[in-house]
C-alpha cells in the first residue's frame, strides 16, 4: 500500500444505485426523492429489485417503470426465475422491454421457503445461466448477474461457483454486481481467482452502507458474508449512539471504497437501501459528482 489513502480520485470513476419498491404510499415518496437526488449524480444506471423480501413481483414492475418514466438515466429491473415458467418470465422482460427498460439483473432467486433445496419450476429457465439466454433471444437486453465473493452458500465449492459466473457471462451478461462483503480483500482475492478462471467481464463490487452492527449481522446472516474482528470492534459499545453509529458507517464503507479504488476498482454498485444520504457522500468521496470529477 502507498502512504496515501487519499490520491486524487480516479476520472473514470462509475456508480450504479440499487432500490427495492416501496410497500406505502409513505415509502413510495421516500423512495422517488431518493432517486430524484441521486439521479443528479448521473450514476451509470440505477435498480429496482425483484420480489425480493416479501415485495410482490408486480410491484417491482411498476416501481421500475415510474423510475424509467421519471428520470434519463437508464434504469435495470432484476428478474428472477424462481417459481415461474418461462412464458411468465418472458412476459416480464417483455413488460420491462415496453416501460423503456433495456437492461436486466438476471436471477435465479430463492426458494420461497427460507433453508429448503431450490426446486426449479417445471416449465421454468433452471437457473441464471438459462435465464440469461432466454433473455437474449427476446431482445438485445444488457444483462448484468450476481456474483459471490464468499461463494454462493449452495454452491458445491468455489470453482463451481465460478464456473457459473463464468456460464453467466458467456451466455450473454455484460457484467457481474457482487453480493455484499465487509472486508475488501474479500472483493479483491475474487477479483484475482475470476481472471485466473477466464473471466474478463467487469465485476462490479456492491456496497452496503449499513448502519450499524445489528443491521451488518442481519444482512450477513441472509447471505453468509463474514463480518470480520475489524468491524465488530468498530461498532463495539455504539448500541446506544446511533448518530456516531451512522458516522462510523460511513467512514468504514469510504475506506473500503477507497481501497478497492486505490486497487484499480472504477465501478461501484451501492444497495442504497432507499436513503440517498450514505450513497451520494460515498459518491463525493470517490470523485463521482454530478457526473464530473471533483
Ligand atoms: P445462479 O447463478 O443460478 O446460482 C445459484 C446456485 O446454483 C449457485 O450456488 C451456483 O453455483 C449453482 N449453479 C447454478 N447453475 C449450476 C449448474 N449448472 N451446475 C451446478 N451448480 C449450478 N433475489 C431476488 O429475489 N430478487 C432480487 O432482485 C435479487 N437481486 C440480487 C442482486 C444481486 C447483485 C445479488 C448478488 C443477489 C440478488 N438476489 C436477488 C439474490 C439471488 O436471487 C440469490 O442469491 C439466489 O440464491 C441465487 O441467484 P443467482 O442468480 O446467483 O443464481
Amino acid at each position: 500500500e502507498t502512504h496515501s489513502e487519499h490520491p486524487a480520485p480516479h476520472p473514470g470513476t462509475e456508480v450504479s444505485f440499487e432500490f427495492f419498491p416501496p410497500k406505502t404510499d409513505r415509502a413510495e415518496e421516500t423512495l422517488l426523492q431518493t432517486a430524484d437526488e441521486l439521479a443528479r449524480l448521473r450514476p451509470h444506471f440505477m435498480t429496482m429489485t425483484y420480489g425480493a423480501g416479501g415485495t410482490t413481483r408486480d410491484r417491482s414492475i411498476s416501481a421500475a417503470a415510474s423510475l424509467a418514466r421519471r428520470t434519463d438515466v437508464p434504469i435495470a429491473g432484476h428478474l428472477t426465475c424462481v417459481g415461474a415458467s418461462r412464458q411468465d418470465v418472458d412476459n416480464v422482460a417483455r413488460q420491462y422491454l415496453s416501460a423503456g427498460i433495456r437492461h436486466i439483473v438476471a436471477l435465479r432467486g430463492d426458494p420461497p421457503v427460507p433453508g429448503t433445496p431450490f426446486e426449479p419450476h417445471p416449465e421454468g429457465y433452471r437457473n441464471a445461466a438459462e435465464l440469461v439466454a432466454g433473455l437474449t433471444r427476446i431482445a438485445p437486453f444488457d444483462i448484468s448477474v450476481a456474483a459471490y465473493p464468499e461463494v454462493h452458500p449452495e454452491a458445491r465449492n468455489a470453482q463451481s461457483d465460478l464456473d457459473n459466473l463464468k456460464a453467466k457471462l458467456d451466455a450473454g451478461a455484460t457484467r457481474a454486481i457482487t453480493q455484499f462483503f465487509f472486508d475488501p480483500d474479500v472483493f479483491l482475492r475474487f477479483r484475482d481467482k475470476a481472471a485466473a478462471h477466464g473471466i474478463t467481464a467487469e465485476i462490479v463490487p456492491g456496497i452496503l452502507p449499513v448502519s450499524g452492527i445489528a443491521q451488518a449481522y442481519k444482512f450477513a446472516a441472509m447471505c453468509g458474508a463474514h463480518i470480520p474482528d475489524t468491524v465488530r470492534n468498530l461498532f463495539d459499545g455504539l448500541d446506544d449512539h446511533p448518530e456516531t453509529r451512522s458516522l462510523v458507517t460511513t467512514a468504514f464503507a469510504a475506506m473500503m471504497c477507497r481501497r478497492l479504488q486505490n486497487h484499480g476498482v472504477r465501478s461501484f454498485h451501492f444497495y442504497t437501501l432507499n436513503r440517498p444520504a450514505q450513497s451520494a457522500a460515498l459518491c463525493r468521496l470517490l470523485g463521482h459528482k454530478n457526473g464530473t470529477v471533483l
